[in-house]
Order: structure tokens, then C-alpha cells, then sequence
């Protein structure tokens, strides 16, 4: 009678592993299903206080909060903590916090991390003055975006910044799609300054702008795919600027009108990519960029820097922008 028992139970135990490993494989299936299509969110990173051209900041400002807003789609911005202690820092933070976005960490002054004079000791103090200064707003979140992408030159160095991060309860706030939204926006601001905003064709330069982010989003999209073997959930880095102010809207409009899904960027960190800790003699760029990398197999479809304004000039002076 206890023999049978005892095969009732270990019946019973089979039966229940069975069942978990059931339930295990339906988790990973409906991730897949759920990610049938490209997805993307959106982040900002640095956020500045001045007036541009002949808008003021909080009128700037508030346009790139509109967009967001008519599309019912939170983001993570990331910012710099040095500017934010003034009144209009303040301001800004609350907008962002106000409307339901949540606000990260970029540290305190923009250091190059790739850099011997940049240490690891600075690092830990830039990170810690940015966290007191939004750990004070309710919806700041832990994760950290390294300055230019710049995690560091050399192992050993890596390795320390990545140690401060997690003793800290950071997580690195990867971007996976990079881009030069910066430097269209630069060119529109000089444009601009030369003949106004009424002569500076700005549609001419919401057109560049938009195919520039597309083609940048269809390349790691398509590197990603590539290494993962499914649709991951992207972060698109972008900048607090004029070009998000006047141009976020079509930009969201045109990634819907290509067959992309749109989600709130803390969503998107939820993918298990966003675990994946690249080789330290990989670190740097986007997520996306180091983990190709690490892949030496794939090193033809890399270029360094990964974006940067040289790829971009010419195809702007060849339009006149
Ligand atoms: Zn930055």
C-alpha cells in the first residue's frame, strides 16, 4: 500500500513538472506573439533650459510634451543634473514628472567616460548629485545613460563603472536604436540664425529628419533581428531639442504608418534583452551595436563611430539644408 503511494505521489510530481514546463513554454510563446511586429519607445536624454531661435524654452518644451501626449505615449528622460537645480531646471523636471514621464539618470556633467581623466571616482560622484536631484521627483526611475554612449575604454575600467551602477541599484538605460537627431537640430538652429525661421525651409529639414531616424531604426531593427531572432522592444535615443519640439509627431505617425508598434519606453525596458550585459571589451554604443560586435561574424555591418555628424553632412549639403 505504501509502494503505491509512493507511485501515486511520483506520478503526481511528474505530472505537476509537466504542467510547469507547459505554462514555461506558453510564457515564451505569447512574448513572441506579442512581438510580431517592430517595436520602438522613445527616450531623451540631457534636457536643457534656454530659449532656441525664436521659441521660448517653456513654449519648446511643452511642444514635445503635446506630441507625446496626443499619442498617449510615455517616455524616460534621461537627464543632466547640473542644469536642474535653478528655477527653470526645477520646472522642467516637474513638467516631465507632471505629465507622467519618467526621469532617469544621465549624470551631473556630461564627462566622456572613455577618458583616462575620467575615472571611476568621478563617475561615482556625477552619478550620486543626479540621483539626489530626481530622486526628489516621483516618477524617477534607476537607470543610468553613459555621456556619448561611453562606457568606459578598457576593461578594467568598464568593469568598475558597472560595478558603481549595480551598487547603487542601477541599471544601465540602454539604447539600442542610436541616431544624429543632434546634429539635424544643429543645423536647423544655424540655418535659422541665418535667415529665420519663416525662410529656413522647415519642412525640408522634418523630411531629412524623419528618413535619417527611419533608416537608423530599419538598420539596428534589422541587426537585432538578425542576433536575437525576433522583434525586441527598442529604445530610440533622441535629444530635449528643436527637432523633437517640431518634428516628434510625424515622427511617431510615420514609425505607426510602417507597421511599428509604439510603447511607453519603462514597457520597453521590460524585455530580457535589456538583461544582456555585453562583453566589457565590447561595451559602448548602442546595446545593439556591442552585442553585434561581440559576434565577430558580423563585423562587416558596423562602422565607427556608429552615428556621428560625417555620415550625415554631405547628404545635407548635397539638399541645401
Ligand atoms: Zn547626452
Amino acid at each position: 500500500m505504501k509502494s503505491i503511494r509512493c507511485i501515486f505521489f511520483l506520478l503526481l510530481f511528474i505530472l505537476l513538472g509537466c504542467k510547469n514546463q507547459t505554462v514555461k513554454k506558453f510564457d515564451s510563446f505569447s512574448i513572441e506573439k506579442r512581438n510580431s511586429k517592430p517595436i520602438v519607445s522613445f527616450t531623451f536624454d540631457d534636457g536643457i533650459t534656454s530659449d532656441i531661435a525664436n521659441f521660448k524654452f517653456e513654449e519648446w518644451n511643452e511642444m514635445i510634451l503635446s506630441h507625446l501626449e496626443n499619442e498617449n505615449l510615455k517616455a524616460i528622460f534621461f537627464v543632466t543634473g547640473r542644469n536642474k537645480l535653478n528655477k527653470k531646471g526645477q520646472f522642467l523636471l516637474q513638467s516631465w514628472n507632471d505629465k507622467g514621464h519618467k526621469i532617469a539618470n544621465h549624470s551631473f556633467s556630461h564627462p566622456y567616460f572613455n577618458s583616462d581623466k575620467n575615472n571611476s571616482h568621478l563617475f561615482e560622484l556625477e552619478l550620486l548629485r543626479t540621483d539626489t536631484i530626481i530622486s526628489k521627483f516621483s516618477n524617477n526611475i534607476k537607470f543610468f545613460r553613459f555621456p556619448y554612449l561611453k562606457e568606459g575604454q578598457n576593461k578594467a575600467k568598464v568593469d568598475s563603472l558597472r560595478t558603481i551602477l549595480s551598487k547603487h541599484n542601477y541599471q544601465n538605460g540602454y539604447v539600442t536604436i542610436d541616431a544624429s537627431d543632434w546634429y539635424v537640430n544643429q543645423r536647423l538652429i544655424e540655418r535659422i540664425g541665418e535667415i529665420g525661421a519663416k525662410n529656413a525651409d522647415i519642412e525640408k529639414y522634418k523630411a531629412f529628419y524623419i528618413k535619417h531616424i527611419m533608416e537608423r531604426a530599419n538598420y539596428y531593427e534589422a541587426l537585432s533581428y538578425a542576433i536575437n531572432d525576433r522583434h525586441i522592444n527598442h529604445t530610440l535615443l533622441l535629444h530635449h531639442n528643436l527637432t523633437s519640439a517640431l518634428f516628434l509627431g510625424d515622427l511617431i505617425q510615420e514609425f505607426k504608418a510602417k507597421g511599428w508598434e509604439v510603447v511607453h519606453a519603462d514597457v520597453a525596458y521590460k524585455d530580457p534583452i535589456f538583461k544582456t550585459i555585453p562583453d566589457a571589451n565590447f561595451a559602448g554604443e548602442s546595446l545593439i551595436y556591442s552585442m553585434v560586435k561581440q559576434l565577430t561574424k558580423y563585423d562587416h555591418s558596423l562602422r565607427y563611430p556608429a552615428e556621428d555628424s560625417r555620415y550625415e553632412k554631405e547628404k545635407m549639403n548635397k539638399l541645401g539644408l
